[in-house]
């Protein structure tokens, strides 16, 4: 028997109605300028989305033509996220620090026939356009569009000009839930980038567990700071769940570095914010030289990569903010789990819940894989490859056929850990980072969290280096703090108080940066090309 719900599908518009009506004038999105940030309320996004789909339409996009684009975080950025995929058409957000033959692939791979720009990113930008095959429209959001020379066959515009007189309301279509509505390349560091498409449904379903009390607890009256780009993964899902509910949102724009982000939390007064690891380590060290307000934060969601115990402990004990630790991929929308204790756990006990990767969602099903393919128990102790599926999780990715990635519809994360009885996800590594050690393993996230604790480090990155006994042994690469002394016979005494004597690195490089990858992920595979050339000490 058929249930007698109505099934009208779940679309982006929807957002769009829902948070530029009823929120229109409650919720705002405030983009930084360096100067007198911009303001525009939720009211004035929709009926900007509204000209834009109308701009676009004029410029000949139809169907499910992509829209590139190559913006930070800003209110028009929003706009876009909005207009396109509710006018039918798909969003792609080119991922600005990809190499630029990665973005000029990317951008050909998925046959991008409008590229919206920010003018701060013309300098690059310009660069790319006359690679991109079928690109007929580039559009410069702010600034002068002239600066940008239109390749043959290219049009240029300005932002502004083009939608000057649109109408401010736009009859958007009703459209199958399952199509595409954005798509987001992965950083592709070994290979070339792979394109995931999320529909409405999935984008839907995901913005609605964001908001949930036990996802990133997003609501009406919220002040989300989006660090995380809108250029990768879609910047968590911040933007649409925003709109869902009525959150206001502070958009960095291009101002991510440790000083504007607090001085942008101590003016803007942001109850939640998301942004990787290395990000929030820049910007406790920026709090302690140079002390601000920044109590306003209720939840910091922390993820892309392990985040470090020591650094949740010190917003909690030294700021009173919460570090919600979440894992995800850009496959998996990309929240895939979040690490809140179990109701009632508290004081010590609970750390041991926030440290891990966190439980799995409803909608997201995970299993762990061992090197036989068989799935292994949830017993806390049993270590294999997660695997994961569910309705905001992607099947397949766009023209590549990838069977080493999936299988049977599971999605093969490349990640490594166990699951306890309680269903809380515990990640050791990836499984290109963990280190064989004489037919042992070792969890090279482990180490750099231990490193990490002690008072003179920064940062710290380990990765396994080839031995002629072991096979392989942990190299640990080290930025210390401003001003601090911390040598390696220091720095591997302090381990042992913690650490397997046989893990105990006998391998350190102190560094003055530490390499980061596109997305301000620590960077090992230049750290490796770096030790096999010889360049570390
Ligand atoms: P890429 O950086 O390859 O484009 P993503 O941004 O999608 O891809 O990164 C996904 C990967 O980031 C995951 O597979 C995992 O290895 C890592 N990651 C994300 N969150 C966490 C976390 N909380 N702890 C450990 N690793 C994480």
């Amino acid at each position: 028997m058929l249930s007698t719900m109505n099934d009208g599908p779940l679309s982006i518009a929807r957002i769009l109605q829902q948070g530029s009506g009823p929120h229109g004038s409650s919720a705002e999105v405030v983009t930084w300028t360096g100067a007198e940030p911009r303001r525009s309320s939720f009211s004035e996004v929709g009926r900007e989305a509204a000209r834009l789909a109308h701009a676009l339409r004029a410029l000949g996009v139809t169907g499910d033509q992509r829209v590139g684009t190559f913006m930070w975080n800003n209110a028009e950025h929003l706009a876009a996220y909005l207009a396109v995929p509710s006018m039918g058409a798909v969003l792609h957000t080119l991922n600005i620090r990809l190499f630029p033959e990665q973005v000029i692939y990317v951008a050909n791979h998925a046959e991008d026939h409008v590229v919206l720009v920010d003018h701060t990113l013309l300098p690059l930008f310009a660069k790319l356009l006359p690679e991109m095959k079928t690109v007929r429209h580039a559009v410069v959001v702010g600034g002068d569009a002239s600066a940008l020379e239109a390749p043959p066959g290219v049009e240029v515009h300005g932002y502004a000009d083009l939608l000057v007189g649109q109408p401010e309301e736009f009859d958007w279509p009703v459209l199958d839930e399952r199509s595409a509505a954005a798509m987001c390349y992965t950083s592709g560091t070994t290979a070339n980038p792979k394109g995931v498409v999320y529909s409405h449904r999935s984008i839907y379903l995901h913005s609605m567990q964001v908001c949930m009390t036990d996802g990133m607890s997003l609501a009406q009256g919220d002040r989300g700071l989006a660090v995380v780009p809108m250029f990768h993964a879609m910047s968590w899902g911040l933007p649409y769940a925003a709109f869902m509910v009525g959150a206001s949102m502070i958009m960095p724009d291009r101002f991510l570095q440790p000083e504007p982000l607090v001085e942008m939390m101590a003016a803007e007064r942001p109850t939640m914010a998301a942004a990787v690891p290395t990000i929030w380590q820049g910007v406790l060290a920026e709090l302690e030289s140079s002390p601000r307000d920044i109590s306003s934060l209720d939840d910091v969601v922390v993820g892309g990569s392990a985040c470090p115990p020591a650094m949740m402990r010190t917003f909690e004990e030294d700021y009173g903010i919460t570090v919600v630790h979440a894992w995800g991929m850009t496959e998996t929308s990309p929240l895939g789990s979040l690490a809140r204790p179990p109701a009632g756990v508290t004081g010590e006990e609970q750390w041991a819940y926030r440290a891990s990767q966190g439980r799995l969602p409803a909608s997201v099903e995970g299993r762990l894989v061992g090197d036989d393919g068989q799935a292994l128990q949830r017993d806390g102790q049993s270590v294999g490859e997660l695997e994961v599926r569910g309705p905001w999780v992607a099947k397949a990715y766009y023209g590549d056929d990838d069977p080493e990635r999936f299988h049977d519809g599971w999605l093969r994360t490349g990640d490594v850990g166990y699951l306890t009885p309680e269903g809380f996800l515990h990640l050791t590594d990836r499984a290109k980072d963990v280190i064989k050690s004489g037919g042992e393993w070792i969890s090279s996230v482990e180490l750099e969290n231990q490193v990490m604790a002690h008072p003179a480090v920064a940062e710290a990155m380990v990765i396994g280096v080839p031995d002629e006994k072991w096979s392989e042994r942990p190299l640990v690469a080290v930025v210390l703090r401003e001003g601090q002394i911390a040598d390696a016979a220091e720095l591997r005494e302090f381990l042992s108080g913690s650490v397997a004597r046989w893990q105990l690195p006998e391998y350190w490089t102190f560094l003055t940066e530490a390499p980061k990858t596109s997305v301000g992920k620590f960077d090992k595979k230049r750290l490796r090309t770096q030790h096999a050339e010889g360049a570390l000490d």
